[in-house]
């Protein structure tokens, strides 16, 4: 059954100043907005839920300041929004003054540790397009500084923030959502440690498993991740993606064409291969392999079989658990 995919994903809230770069952050990595179009959008003004709730893994709104957040405003009812966030990302323009932004991220971060201690907060320092690598360096140290200063005055020091250099001229906002999607999925240990029995296996050199409307991966073997190689698979799904809007069927019309048959395999003249191939309504696997290896095409795919089947199991015992759970509850 599909239906799982509603009750385990993560939910996530995109905060921070107006013009910090929320919308070009939720356009570029779930529309295929390129970063030069951005240029163009409209500011966000409402608190924002996305489209994308039926395509993705990943569950998403944007809040924004100034505009919809008023704490102080009885009827705004943020402590719900909270209890049922399992992160909050803050954005933070790196190429401006930000001592506003601190100072919202501040009040923000203490609200929403007051109603649920067990939010993640991801700072997102963006735009970093724009410095130098030095300059890179000494904002992220300023930041992560100032920031939990403000906490540790507050007595607020149990309070963790986690810091990304992002932008999305390049994968940084990818491999940064990647990171925060990963911290919510519990059953990231399983999935890795899946992906390593299949790749050690099936003599492939690196897997990703990806969301892949996003380009977000959320899980991988534990070989280290080399941007090349994140950024070379990135561009498979969008190729594929690409060819297959143009030639693919689409039975009733609109819709995806992404299905149980999609797969993808790409050569390199490097004596490198990409393969892809669905893993579930949302999920693809990319491999990275040798053509040598490639030639046991059988043992790959009857190992993917096996792989695609356990995934399947994961996901289906926890939405049997949760909706047990939830009729116990009586909901
Ligand atoms: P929002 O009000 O927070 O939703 O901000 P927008 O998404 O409208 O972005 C404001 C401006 O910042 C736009 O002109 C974007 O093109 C620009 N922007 C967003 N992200 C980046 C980035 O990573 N680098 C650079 N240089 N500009 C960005």
């Amino acid at each position: 059954s599909d239906d799982y995919c509603t009750d385990v994903k993560p939910r996530i809230l995109l905060m921070g100043l107006r013009r910090s770069g929320k919308s070009s952050i939720q356009k570029v990595v779930f529309h295929k907005m390129s970063p030069n179009e951005t240029l163009f959008l409209e500011s966000t003004n409402k608190i924002c839920r996305d489209d994308i709730a039926n395509s993705s893994f990943v569950n998403f709104q944007i809040w924004d300041f100034p505009g919809q957040i008023d704490f102080f405003d009885p009827t705004f009812d943020y402590e719900m929004i909270f209890r049922g966030t399992g992160a909050l990302i803050f954005v933070i323009d790196a190429q401006d003054d930000y001592v506003e932004a601190l100072a919202r991220l501040h009040l923000t971060v203490s609200r929403a540790f007051k109603v649920n201690k067990e939010i993640n907060f991801e700072v997102f320092i963006h735009k970093v397009d724009g410095l130098s690598d030095d300059h890179k360096i000494e904002t992220q140290r300023d930041v992560y500084q100032r920031a939990n200063d403000d906490l540790a005055d507050a007595g607020l020091e149990k309070i963790h923030l986690s810091f990304y250099l992002t932008s999305i001229y390049d994968h940084s906002i990818f491999e940064a959502f990647s990171k925060v999607v990963q911290k919510l999925i519990p059953q990231l240990p399983t999935l890795e440690n899946l992906l390593n029995i299949f790749i050690s296996n099936s003599g492939i050199e690196k897997a990703f498993l990806f969301d892949v409307v996003s380009k977000i991966y959320i899980a991988t073997d534990s070989i280290p991740v080399d941007m090349q190689t994140y950024e070379l698979c990135c561009d498979m799904i969008d190729v594929v993606f690409d060819i297959s809007c143009i030639y693919g069927l689409r039975e009733f019309g609109g819709g995806s064409t992404y299905d149980k048959e999609s797969v993808a395999i790409i050569k390199l003249n490097n004596t490198t291969v990409l393969y892809l191939k669905e893993v579930t309504k949302f999920l693809g696997l990319v491999c990275f392999l040798r053509e040598e290896s490639f030639e046991r095409k059988g043992l790959i795919d009857y190992n993917f079989h096996c792989f695609r089947k356990a995934i399947h199991e994961i996901f289906e015992v926890r939405t049997t658990m949760l909706r047990c759970h939830k009729q116990h509850r009586g909901l």
